[in-house]
């Protein structure tokens, strides 16, 4: 089979920031550390995580909850954000705190904030529930949330100046029909782009698919930006045969005896355990 790889696809830089995180502080320190939550979200790194001697924390207990439930120890938090009161929280109880998350979520949290000091309107498009947009929402409870598959303008209500933020692992083009929307409430809406690089580059690298049978996205149906690039896919090439997968078994099920030519790419936290068994299991099809 003759299989095509996106020009960019897998780890980005942030997901890689947040391991070596992790490994840093396993050497630094004896003390049992434990995450609160997935660090990322994609199953086998957990497992390999686990079985390196890290406790995971990764059932629907809010993140106040787990700490409350800690003694001692070092907590980790994951790469996509949290609410930064929970710090506060996390040291009365006497935890190290190691802080995972991506300087690009960092920075827009800066953007976040510096709107609302400006006294602007700020709205955050995101997915529900998704870390980082409890993160991104923590910051200031007049934040106005839409979410990005199914929002409901009812929040929206007439005013002069709005800030428009959003989750970094969101779709561009999805984007543009909310913005459209705020802009019959606001006189004044200043859009601030803020998928990241990594996201933006994945999603670019579709445009590279030509004529090829199939497009496989490789990534864990939990992870955003995996499951954005998938729905991105589907969407450009409605003709093809498209397929989110986080393993080879799940590709080993997929009859391709009808196809000659596919395409593979991968979500920002992929790693290459998962994704090279697939090229090569394609290649030799
Ligand atoms: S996908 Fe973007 S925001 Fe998420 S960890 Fe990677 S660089 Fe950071």
């Amino acid at each position: 089979m003759k299989i095509t790889l996106a020009s960019c696809y897998g780890f980005c830089l942030g997901v890689e920031n947040a391991l070596r995180i992790l490994r840093q502080a396993k050497q630094d320190n004896s003390e049992k550390i434990t995450l609160l939550s997935p660090i990322v979200h994609n199953s086998l790194i957990m497992e390999n995580i686990a079985k390196d001697g890290y406790f995971v924390l990764d059932d629907n207990r809010s993140l106040a909850e787990k700490i409350n439930s800690l003694d001692q120890g070092t907590i980790v938090f994951s790469a996509h954000g949290h609410d930064k009161r929970l710090d506060q929280l996390a040291i009365d109880k006497g935890l190290k705190i190691i802080d995972t998350t991506c300087p690009r979520v960092k920075a827009n949290f800066k953007s976040i904030e510096k709107a609302l000091e400006e006294g602007d309107d700020v709205i955050f498009i995101g997915i529900t529930n998704h870390p980082e947009t409890l993160a991104s929402l923590s910051l200031d409870k007049n934040i106005i949330f839409l979410d990005f598959k199914n929002p409901d303008y009812s929040v929206l209500k007439k005013g002069e100046y709005a800030s428009v933020h959003n989750q970094t692992t969101l779709i561009q083009d999805a984007l543009n029909p909310i913005y459209d929307v705020i802009r019959k409430y606001y006189s004044h809406v200043k859009i601030i782009n803020d998928i990241c690089f990594a996201t933006k580059k994945r999603q670019q690298a579709l445009d590279e698919v030509s004529d090829e049978d199939f497009i496989i996205v490789i990534g864990d149906k939990i992870s955003s930006n995996s499951t954005r690039l998938f729905e991105l896919a589907k969407q450009k090439y409605s003709n093809k045969r498209v397929f989110l997968v986080n393993s080879l078994d799940e590709v080993k099920r997929i009859n391709f005896s009808k196809n000659e030519k596919g395409f593979i790419t991968a979500g920002a936290s992929t790693p290459k355990e998962v994704i090279n068994p697939i090229i090569e299991y394609l290649k030799s099809y």
